[in-house]
């Protein structure tokens, strides 16, 4: 017995298990504020997804591809990406870029635009690259290059006051072209462009994009252009893929997410689009961890493209109709929050709208020398005392950096009317209370 003791002991694992690649990037802002939303909130305006259903006709592609003759839609498909959704997405990308692409060899399906992400950091960083992050940025930019060994690289879009006492808007944060080019230099591989841009919302215009272009030319800088908001764009604005840029498609991959494109973030359908060179490596790193992704949403998803492809620019089209009432729900959200006083910057794209907390200070006071941004503390004791979920401002931002923009906090208006409602009155009742305590 004793014998057998001393064995189980020795059994007991005493060695380091984490590899070094994982040192530093455990904590994850999501698991964290989903896991406080769930508990507290009553409206939910934290994490980016819609409360309301995607189209008829995705879901009716899905159920049939579900329940239909063709049992092979249970089964594996081509790696790389089943091949009616690779078809349809390099005829679609093909005609919005002006290029001849080949389905085979331009395109690659993923688990989501988070996997197109993961497979770019891998494939294309070594250890001690530089990466270039705009930020505020989807904050799992930073883990992925450092998972990679690279180094990631930030560069900040600077707010300027609007004019004469109106709302800020996103177009007012702005890259400085000279402090953008400071950070450029033979150690750069590659810059991560996210237009629209979440959390902000901001749609980068031509010459912002041109600037950008010409340094990815001058250095022989790689472009990974998160493009997952590319319909969500408002007030007329234009989404501008930074390949169609000159000299810019050799060395830029597209990324999309049907999740976005199709208020569809459960399916977990995403894709990339480039030439083949930069894609190949891609599949090196696919076909080594995910290998393939699911038949039956690639099919469906393939369908709901096939409609669009029709459909193109016509009032029916969802790619039209989704963008106009999202600007409706943004604006009430951002006359909700005007109207209390929580400035809201007018958000040109995505889901998200960015709002300042300043004038709430006074409910929630500051602890000078915290390690938690104020903006965590206040996001934080929001949900648990109001009900309502929202994500803070210095989630989007590097460590070093996360006190310098902390009075801000993002809301996902991706919702219901009912729920914008909620949402109002939850911020009506907290402004009674505080100019009546
Ligand atoms: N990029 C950005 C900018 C995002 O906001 C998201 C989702 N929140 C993703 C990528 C990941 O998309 P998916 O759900 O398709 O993996």
């Amino acid at each position: 017995q004793t014998h057998l003791l001393s064995l189980s002991l020795q059994a007991k694992m005493s060695r380091p298990v984490q590899a070094r690649r994982l040192e530093g990037i455990d904590k994850n802002i999501w698991v964290e504020f989903v896991k406080l939303a769930a508990t507290y909130s009553t409206v939910n305006l934290g994490q980016g997804f819609p409360d309301f259903p995607p189209p008829d006709f995705l879901k009716e592609a899905f159920v049939r591809a579900l329940s239909g003759e063709n049992h092979m839609l249970h089964q594996y498909t081509r790696a790389f990406g089943h091949p009616p959704l690779v078809k349809i997405l390099a005829q679609f990308f093909g005609k919005l870029l002006g290029r001849d692409l080949d389905p085979m060899t331009n395109v690659m399906v993923t688990v989501g635009a988070y996997q197109a992400l993961f497979c770019c950091f891998q494939a294309f960083v070594d250890d001690g690259d530089e990466v270039i992050i705009i930020e505020p940025f989807f904050d799992c930019y930073e883990p992925m290059v450092k998972m990679a060994g690279g180094m990631p690289v930030f560069v900040p879009l600077r707010p300027k006051a609007p004019k004469d006492g109106k709302l800020m808007s996103s177009a007012d944060w702005q890259l400085d072209p000279a402090e953008l080019a400071s950070k450029f230099s033979d150690r750069t591989k590659a810059i991560v462009l996210n237009s629209p841009n979440n959390p902000l919302g901001k749609v980068f215009s031509r010459g912002e994009l041109e600037v950008i272009a010409d340094l990815c030319v001058k250095y022989d800088v790689l472009c990974i252009s998160d493009e997952v908001y590319e319909w969500l764009v408002y007030d007329g604005k234009e989404h501008i893929r930074i390949a169609s840029l000159q000299g810019m498609w050799d060395r830029t991959v597209i990324i999309g997410s049907a999740g976005k494109t199709f208020s569809a973030t459960g399916w977990k359908v995403g894709w990339t689009v480039g030439p083949n060179r930069l894609l190949q490596h891609l599949c090196t790193v696919h076909q080594n961890s995910v290998y393939h992704c699911a038949t039956a949403a690639q099919e469906a998803v393939a369908q709901g493209f096939q409609r669009e492809l029709k459909l193109y620019g016509k009032p029916e089209s969802y790619f039209v109709q989704l963008p106009k009432e999202l600007q409706q729900k943004r604006d009430w959200l951002v006359q909700s929050l005007d109207a209390v006083g929580m400035k809201p910057i007018i958000p040109e794209g995505t889901y998200f709208l960015v709002a300042d907390i300043s004038e709430f200070k006074s409910d929630v006071a500051d602890v000078p020398d915290s390690d938690e941004p104020y903006d965590s503390r206040f996001a934080k004791w929001m949900v648990k005392n109001k009900g309502l979920a929202a994500i803070p401002l210095s989630a989007f931002y590097c460590g070093a950096h996360k006190n310098n923009y902390n009075h801000f906090i993002r809301f996902c208006f991706a919702k219901e009317e009912a729920t914008l409602k909620a949402a109002n009155d939850i911020l009506q009742k907290w402004k009674r209370e505080k100019t009546n305590p």
